[in-house]
């Protein structure tokens, strides 16, 4: 699951499409698509609706008259992205922040694509984006990237509701039953297995806050997985801290790429970037 953003073409518009089969019926919807305005008491509704159809798909040299249609990146990337243009402060960014959806739906107009594509450029432009990230104390290795959305939450246990995640202020775990409630926090800590005796009891995890000697026991882990001889097994990082890096611009390589994409094909054809 992940982001999609496509853009109609103009070939029905500028008489380069073969005849709609109901040109009296033919409408770009709400969502920025083609489609047939259906009379509700027709009997003949689905037929006309498979005909649409079956002339969308090939009307013209634009399969369903989509210009361009890109995949943008999965939530995770997606949410990270979206988090680095609020780092911009000032507003520098708020075309792009207020245009991005937050669902797989909505379109925005050609003249705002005009504006977001020109904060892209500035996006580019930068030396660097701060992100936070969970990294193993030993080996100095990531086992996490914040993602803001999903308030960095990536593990928990559905027995407990015990959800373990970390933001700028450290790790964390809260109880997602209750409200979120905030069980634990720590910028450095140490973890602990401690194995279950009883036969079928799950293993649980002793957290320790290595700054103020608080712990928190519970049975949702950090994992990592590892290559081992084989295929792969799951460890549990002893020690653990928050850590702040710069990274390069190009990290968002992955999206920069197809929404420049999809907001040019947008300006160049008048027509709205479509979410989806
Ligand atoms: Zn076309």
């Amino acid at each position: 699951m992940g982001l999609d953003a496509s853009v109609m073409c103009n070939c029905y518009r500028d008489g380069k499409a073969k005849p709609c089969p109901f040109p009296d019926l033919y409408y770009v919807d709400d969502d920025g698509f083609p489609a047939v305005r259906l009379d509700m008491n027709d009997a003949y509704n689905e037929e006309k609706s498979d005909e649409f159809d079956a002339w969308l798909a090939s009307c013209c040299e634009h399969p369903y008259m989509d210009q361009s249609s890109v995949y943008l990146a999965d939530w995770k990337g997606y949410h990270a992205f979206v988090d680095a243009l609020k780092q911009g402060g000032e507003g520098l960014f708020s075309a792009l922040l207020a245009a991005l959806p937050d669902e797989n739906n909505g379109l925005i107009p050609a003249s705002i694509a005009r504006q977001c594509l020109h904060e892209l450029e500035l996006f580019k432009q930068q030396s660097g984006v701060i992100k936070t990230f969970l990294v193993n104390t030993v080996t100095g290795s990531i086992i996490s990237s914040r993602t803001g959305s999903e308030s960095g939450m990536f593990s928990w246990d559905g027995r407990t509701g015990m959800r373990a995640g970390f933001d700028e202020n450290g790790f964390f775990i809260v109880d997602a039953w209750e409200l979120n409630r905030e069980m634990f926090r720590a910028v450095r800590m140490s973890q602990r297995q401690l194995e279950s005796d009883e036969l079928g009891q799950p293993d649980r995890f002793e957290y320790t806050d290595l700054d103020t000697g608080q712990q928190f026991v519970c049975g949702t882990p950090v994992r990592i997985f590892v290559k081992s001889d084989f295929g792969t097994k799951q460890e549990y990082p002893q020690q653990m801290h928050i850590e702040k890096r710069s990274v390069d611009v190009d990290y968002f390589q992955y999206i920069l790429e197809p929404l420049s994409h999809i907001l040019q094909v947008s300006v160049q054809t008048g027509n709205p970037v479509r979410w989806s």
